[in-house]
């Protein structure tokens, strides 16, 4: 298992097989893997002849500085966890200093609008943090194809802007949202949750079931009110937003137009831990 701290060291690891062109598959993480991060290693796995992945926790795309304070580190047990997948996985796990050379900040970037909706109205500057590292790490890795699941999917829609933006020469590849048994889509942050919490949490996924049900029938404003008022029954979750927007675009669903795809988008707190999920209401 061969792990990486500095980028030279990776790059001479990597240059072996780009002169032979193989092709290179690029899982970027923040760590704390569970079986959601596992699963896009293994399409990357079978896609491609070297598998990359990154474990970072990037400063720049927290706009709180509490978050990123107790953002989960658990770098040895991530370390076993892919060897325990597949012991010919790259793993790259730099340090700050690394990537940023002492100057930790973000640059900014134009999406075309995609940065303005949902998680970059409440996360100020998040996706220039995304923007700014993931940009590094393909320039870095240059992989062939690079893994990105639809649990962060207005990440996953940024970051194909940027790759086309930017004539970044990498396939992007969604991956589908793994969720525990319960339903609640898996994510790092559920190891802060309590039990308790953690159970409750499969609510969250319960009502997005429903109001994909709804929308069948009903419009965007009425299912997004349904999700309102139930969240409003259970008083240990506080709703940030809830949004029904076109895949694309992700700008919100004033009139169901046929042809186009939406999809449910929600961000939630309990225990002062923001959870997102999404669902296609396709
Ligand atoms: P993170 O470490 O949370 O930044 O996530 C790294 C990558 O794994 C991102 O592309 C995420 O969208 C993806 N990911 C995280 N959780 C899941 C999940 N439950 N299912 C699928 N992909 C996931």
């Amino acid at each position: 298992m061969l792990v990486f701290q500095t980028q030279n060291a990776l790059q001479i690891e990597l240059k072996k097989a780009q002169n032979q062109s193989k092709k290179i598959g690029f899982v970027p993480t923040m760590g704390a893997l569970h079986r959601g991060h596992l699963s896009l290693l293994e399409q990357s796995i079978s896609e491609n002849e070297i598998t990359v992945l990154s474990i970072f926790v990037n400063p720049t795309q927290f706009n709180n500085a509490e978050d990123l304070k107790k953002y989960p580190r658990t770098l040895e047990k991530d370390i076993a966890l892919v060897q325990e997948l597949n012991k010919n996985i790259l793993i790259y796990a730099p340090t700050v200093t690394d990537i940023y050379k002492g100057n930790t900040i973000s640059r900014s970037f134009d999406y075309d609008g995609l940065e303005h909706q949902m998680e970059g109205k409440h996360r100020p500057g998040h996706f220039d943090g995304v923007g700014t590292i993931v940009k590094k790490l393909f320039e870095i890795v240059e992989p062939t194809h690079a893994y990105f699941g639809e649990k962060d999917f207005q990440q996953l829609q940024i970051v194909k802007k940027l790759v086309v933006k930017h004539k970044i020469p990498v396939n992007v590849i969604p991956c589908e949202i793994y969720r525990e048994p319960s339903g609640l889509a898996m994510s790092s942050r559920n190891e802060r949750l309590s039990d308790n919490a953690r159970n409750e949490s499969k609510l969250i996924y319960k009502i997005l079931l429903e109001a994909k049900d709804k929308f069948m029938l009903k419009s965007a404003k009425e299912v997004t009110e349904f999700v309102v008022r139930e969240f409003k029954k259970h008083k240990n979750f506080t709703l940030e937003y809830f949004e029904i927007a076109e895949e694309e675009t992700l700008l919100s669903c004033k009139r169901k137009t046929k042809n186009k795809k939406y999809r449910g988008f929600i961000a939630v707190f309990i225990e002062d831990i923001r959870l997102i999920d999404n669902i296609s209401l396709k």
